[in-house]
């Protein structure tokens, strides 16, 4: 039986593709971080088979234990400061973590492999947020770098720390860059998924307006269940690469609000939508499209969940849960 070790486990990917491994009959550990995680009922709740490791990105030392009570075959480091708003505000630590913390666990793997650096296979979730003020459209995987956020630059530090100790030391590590992905399980600060709570609860009579930033903003969304699947595949191939993971579609705010607010019958969203400035980026990112055609040629991996059926997903689910809390 494979075993892999997930870091980020609590997040939105992490807890899908924890899922899809244990479909496959892996040994799923992941690392969890803090004395008293408010997320750890929840991973106790939907991955009762997975072990638990307490252990920080920012700490190389419960890396290096976490690795050795694990003793991993496969190795997914999505933990990050993922929010790009946030880490405008709190740069130094997006530093520490999305950036160096990357370092840790790649000095750890190393560590821990010692003269057998193929012995665990390394996944970095590196972001489309790396292309930034965009040199080409669509962005591939040899596209110039050139981040806009805090965020980006340490995504951008992960990524190639990651290429450098493939390079440099054999090891098998790949570096996916994923465009954005949403799903049900969102971070509720993200805007997707603000709008789906926010379209569910207008539509149950509980709220009437929702304030958002930049409504002209394009992004190419895809679903997170689709997108583990393409983590886990990088892994299985016989070397480690990067690769972009995209559904080559790009759709502005604007369009996202028309299929959330035409999902529960309202053709006009203007009155429920108040745009403030608080919300706009400092600096954003261009049209931000991806080209994955070198997964799908060399992994197989197409997405399978249209933007359509996202968003309807999120809406739908931020329904149910909506009515439950009742
Ligand atoms: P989430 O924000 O949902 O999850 C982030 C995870 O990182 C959480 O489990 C969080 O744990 C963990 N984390 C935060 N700080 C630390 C730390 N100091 N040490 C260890 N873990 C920490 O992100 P997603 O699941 O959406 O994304 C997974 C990865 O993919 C991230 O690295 C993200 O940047 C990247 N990515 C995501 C994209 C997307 O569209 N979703 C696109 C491209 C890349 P805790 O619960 O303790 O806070």
């Amino acid at each position: 039986m494979p075993t892999a070790l997930i870091t980020g486990i609590t997040g939105q990917d992490g807890l899908y593709l924890a899922e899809l491994l244990l479909s496959k009959g892996y040994d799923v550990h992941g690392v969890i971080r803090g004395q008293n995680n408010p997320k750890l009922d929840l991973v106790r709740e939907l991955l009762p088979d997975v072990r638990l490791h307490n252990g920080d990105l920012t700490d190389m030392s419960s890396l290096i234990r976490a690795l050795r009570d694990s003793d991993p075959d496969e190795v997914y480091n999505l933990g990050a400061v993922s929010f790009v708003a946030y880490s405008w505000e709190n740069a130094p630590l997006t530093t520490d973590v999305t950036a160096k913390g990357v370092l840790n666990i790649l000095e750890a793997v190393r560590l821990h492999t010692g003269d057998r650096p193929e012995a665990i296979r390394f996944y970095q979730a590196s972001s489309s947020e790396m292309f930034g003020k965009v040199q080409e459209v669509p962005q591939h995987e040899r596209t110039l770098l050139w981040p806009r956020s805090p965020y980006g630059v340490s995504k951008v530090f992960g990524h190639y720390m990651t290429i450098n100790y493939r390079e440099s030391y054999g090891m098998h590590a790949s570096s996916g860059i994923l465009f954005n992905h949403e799903s049900p399980r969102r971070g509720p600060e993200f805007v997707t998924r603000k709008i789906s709570e926010a379209v569910a609860r207008i539509k149950l009579g509980l709220q009437n307006e929702l304030v958002l930033g930049n409504l002209d903003a394009e992004r190419d969304w895809g679903f997170a269940g689709d997108y583990v699947e393409a983590m886990w595949l990088m892994l299985q191939q016989p070397r480690g690469d990067d690769y972009v993971i995209a559904t080559g579609e790009t759709h502005s705010i604007r369009d996202f609000l028309d299929e959330a607010f035409g999902h529960i019958g309202i053709d006009d969203w203007t009155p429920y939508v108040r745009q403030d400035p608080r919300f706009m980026r400092p600096a954003e990112v261009d049209h931000l499209i991806g080209d994955a055609s070198k997964a799908r040629e060399v992994l197989g991996w197409k997405p399978k969940v249209s933007f359509r059926e996202l968003v309807a997903m999120m809406v739908d689910a931020d329904l149910a849960a909506t009515q439950q809390g009742w």
